[in-house]
């Protein structure tokens, strides 16, 4: 087979002139793949390692696609501010004589002159996330005109939390015709982003990669909203020294509350979610991923592409509102061949949604009891008892009283009640009177109070001990 020439693809004058100056004498294998399909205005999702040429591998389309209008065209996203005017600067080269005018655009410098670049026109934006989105949201850029977009070091840009960022430039390229997507790495999260940004994308992959089914204990505790913090404790409290914990709830704001509730327990954690400006998220990533943080409380957004390798303990606080997220949660931990355990928390109007996780996923979530509490440590919350949890489908609660047939009709039983506790009729459900006990349903608002009264009585001499049926 000969090899495959850079003159057998007919490019752009400007362009093959320039790589002719560069004495680029033969695609590498990323371009030989990756330029032919990009060219033909195809989504591509690319895999070469470092230093394999992914730069002129989307470059070589990207700069035949945009011409000079002064209108932006195309966008390409870098993890950094180097990376960014590296690539600015290969394209730069690349482009010849073509005359597009190609910015770069990342923090840490002056805004006004930026604007400024920015108004007079230009062709095609090089930049990092934080610092496009600043601009797009001061009017400078015009996210809505892109038609070519690529996200270069895929895997980086997630794994530094970019990921919110991206989502939200990516809605506001309305106008986005093609997109390619390069990565050294392709981890599961970098492959769930190119199926979310791509469609019908070609994928171009150098190497065979492994994909590592982590080792990960699953377990599901049944508990309700009132006693998750309780459930949380246990969770933590069996964590030995090096674990670290991922908590997963589904709205930032719990995100917030949790991290704070721990904070006040004596619990150090961090908080992590999409609306934090990209440079604090990238700070508590990187106390998390050096172990200065053991605790880590996020959104499955701020969550996506995390790859720390000391995580031990997922915690689905909140089961996720989608079955898929579940997986994405769980493999966060068991990284490197290492074993990792992963708690749900679920109250009973949770069951079904976690049925669905195992069933789609062929996947077995033992409900279990909490861990027990070791030797020497405290409980981080006091177990309450829920009556939403004990109440059935219509908001009743099951008391059992030692009261049998002999002693009772149903009738008599529901008036003594009703009557001693001064409670509404409708409070009080079905009763069952056995031999020597009886089932009585009480609404789970009253059920309390009932239980209260019931307790300080007597029926026919004989005290009562309701006890409450599950
Ligand atoms: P990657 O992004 O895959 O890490 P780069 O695009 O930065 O790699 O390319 C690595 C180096 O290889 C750069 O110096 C680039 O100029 C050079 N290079 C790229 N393509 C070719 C080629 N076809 N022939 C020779 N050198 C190349
Ligand atoms: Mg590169």
């Amino acid at each position: 087979m000969t090899p495959p020439k850079f003159s057998d693809w007919d490019l752009d004058r400007n362009i093959s002139d320039a790589i002719g100056k560069l004495g680029w004498e033969e695609p590498t294998k990323i371009q030989h793949e990756a330029v032919p399909v990009g060219r033909k205005g195809i989504d591509v999702v690319g895999q070469a390692r470092t230093g394999s040429g992914k730069t002129a591998a989307f470059g070589i389309p990207i700069l035949e696609a945009c011409e000079v209008k002064k209108t932006t065209q195309g966008l390409v996203l870098c993890p950094t501010r180097e990376l960014a005017v590296q690539v600015a600067e290969e394209l730069g080269t690349l482009q010849g004589n073509k005359g597009l005018s190609i910015e770069t655009v990342y923090g840490g410098t002056d805004l006004e002159k930026q604007a400024k670049l920015l108004e007079e026109g230009v062709d095609l934006i090089v930049g990092t996330p934080g610092r496009v989105i600043d601009m797009s949201k001061r009017g400078h850029i015009d996210l809505a005109s892109i038609a070519i977009f690529c996200l270069d070091e895929a895997d980086r840009m997630l794994d530094m939390g970019f990921f919110p960022d991206i989502l939200w430039i990516v809605e506001r390229m309305v106008g986005r015709k093609q997109t390619l997507l390069f990565s050294a790495t392709f981890p599961q999260e970098v492959l769930d982003a190119a199926e979310e940004f791509t469609s019908n994308a070609v994928h171009v992959m150098s190497e065979d990669l492994e994909v590592e089914v982590p080792e990960i204990d699953q377990f599901a505790i049944k508990i309700g909203r009132l006693n998750k913090m309780w459930a949380l404790g246990r969770v933590v409290a069996s964590m030995s020294e090096s674990d670290q914990m991922l908590i997963f709830t589904n709205t930032k704001r719990m995100v917030d509350m949790l991290s704070e509730r721990l904070d006040r327990q004596g619990v150090d954690s961090a908080a992590l979610h999409g609306d934090m400006p990209q440079n604090k998220r990238e700070r508590i990533l990187d106390s998390f991923r050096k172990g200065s943080k053991k605790i880590l409380v996020a959104t499955d957004v701020a969550a996506r592409g995390l790859d720390v390798d000391g995580i031990t303990h997922v915690v689905n606080y909140d089961l996720p509102d989608e079955t898929e997220s579940y997986v994405h949660r769980i493999g966060r931990t068991g990284r490197m061949g290492r074993s990792g355990e992963a708690w749900s928390f679920v109250g009973s109007n949770e069951i079904g949604a976690l049925d669905k996780i195992s069933n789609t996923w062929g996947m077995k979530i033992p409900i279990v009891e909490a861990p027990e509490l070791p030797e020497g440590k405290k409980e981080m919350a006091r177990l309450k008892e829920d009556w939403d949890e004990l109440s059935d489908n219509f908001g009743m609660v099951t008391i059992r009283l030692p009261i049998g047939n002999e002693e009772a009709s149903k009738m008599s039983l529901a008036n003594w009640i009703v009557g001693e506790a001064r409670v509404p009729e409708v409070a009080i459900g079905e009763i069952e009177i056995g031999n020597d006990a009886s089932m009585v349903e009480i609404h789970v608002k009253k059920a309390s109070y009932v239980i209260d009264v019931l307790k300080s009585r007597k029926f026919n001499g004989k005290s009562l001990k309701p006890e409450i049926i599950n």
